[in-house]
Parts: C-alpha cells; structure tokens; sequence
C-alpha cells in the first residue's frame, strides 16, 4: 500500500495533513498521517512557521505557514482568537464545518503548497540540538507541550498493550518492563528522554524505536493494533 499520495494535492485523513518527508520521502508517521492541520495552523500563528519532524529518518524540517492559502492563517487566528481557552476545539469546529463538511479542504492551503514545504527545506535539516534554547522555554525537540507522559506499547511476544507512566523511567538506567500478561521483560532505555531538556519523552515513534533497539526487536512489534 502506497501511502504516498500526489504531492501537490492537499491530502486529508480526518484533520490530518498527509505529506512526504522533505528529506527521505518516506509518510510522516506509520499511520500514515500528517500532522493536524490545526496544529500546523497553531504553530504558524505563533511562530512563524511549524517546526516537526519524520518518524522515518527522525530529521526535523520546517512547514512554513506560506503552505497556507491568502488570509486562511488570519482567519483561523481570528476564530482562535474569540475563544483563547479552547482554542484548538473552536478550530476544529470552524475548519470541520466551514473546509470539512462542504469538501473545501483544498482552499485551506495554497494550490503548491507542497512545492513551498520542499523549498523551505532546500538547505537540509534542521539541527534542533544547536538552536539556542533557553531553560523555561519550550525545548525545540520537544516543542509539542502535549506529548504523552505516557505511552503503551504492544508486548511482542504476547501483543498485550503495556503502558508505562515517564515516571518509572530512569534517566540514567531506563526501566525494566515486565509484560503483566506474559511477564516478560522488556527494557526501556534512558535514551526516551529528550537529550536537550531531560524533561519530556521524546516523541511516540521515536520513543518506540529506541526501546526495539534496546531489546533487538522490530518497531512494527511494539505498535499495538487499534482498540
Ligand atoms: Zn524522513
Ligand atoms: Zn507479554
Ligand atoms: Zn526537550
């Protein structure tokens, strides 16, 4: 299955954004989803651009908020902008009813704006860990203040879901995971934390890659399928 689709074509799976990695090509995570339009939207409002990165090759590029349509990011800027705490949930309404519901996505973002991600990119990936980063502020390779404190994966030897809390894990020694079904253990490496700021997980797929390489399994082994 290609998940891959016309390049120049905004792509929608519910609010997600489906695009290649500007650098391998490969789909942005392994459900083959982008990210949240909303997000993207979010992030550009307040900075300018949206900083992500490719679950494949794990590089980080920028979506700048030019992918957007004319006067589309003011607008959804206006919208968030009535009601502050809900912010994102008022979007999400907005974009559904207004872009969804009536087939419009397309009028969301520029007609190249694929061609304007490449462009923005062109020069290669962004080295997170050399961008100046100053303690209090968001971590540029954990800037997503909604990462889990938590995740589950699938046991590979029996496929029950196993959730582990960040606070068991220690940043120096990992943690050792018994399954609570099969009991087998599995390890969890300190290298889940963020390197920069030792304060969050890294994200969900690169957490998982790190504990398969820990414990010489595959990756596709510790997805749990979908409940
Ligand atoms: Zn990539
Ligand atoms: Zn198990
Ligand atoms: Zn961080």
């Amino acid at each position: 299955m290609s998940l891959l689709r016309r390049e120049n074509e905004p792509v929608f799976h519910g609010y997600f954004v489906q695009y290649a990695c500007p650098f391998c090509r490969g789909p942005k995570d392994m459900g083959g989803y982008g990210q949240s339009l909303i997000w993207i939207a979010t992030e550009c409002i307040a900075r300018g651009d949206a900083l992500t990165s490719c679950s494949s090759c794990e590089q980080h590029f920028r979506i700048p908020g030019r992918i957007f349509a004319n006067g589309v990011l003011h607008e959804l800027a206006t919208i968030a902008k009535r009601d502050e705490e809900q912010g994102a949930d008022t979007l999400w309404s907005y974009v559904q009813s207004k872009y969804v519901a009536t087939n419009n996505q397309r009028h969301l973002l520029q007609d190249n704006w694929y061609q304007i991600l490449l462009d923005a990119n062109r020069a290669g990936p962004v080295d997170v860990a050399a961008m100046p980063w100053k303690p209090g502020q968001p971590c540029p390779l954990c800037t997503d203040a909604r990462f889990p404190i938590a995740f589950t994966y699938a046991c590979p030897y029996c496929k029950h879901r196993v959730s582990v809390p960040q606070q068991v894990i220690d940043m120096t020694r990992g943690v050792l995971v018994a399954c609570p079904n099969c009991m087998r253990q599995l390890s969890v490496p300190p290298s889940v934390w963020c390197p920069k700021c030792s304060r969050a997980l890294l994200d969900y797929y690169s957490v998982l890659r790190r504990i398969a390489g820990a414990n010489g399994v595959d990756l596709h082994q510790l997805i749990p399928e979908e409940p």
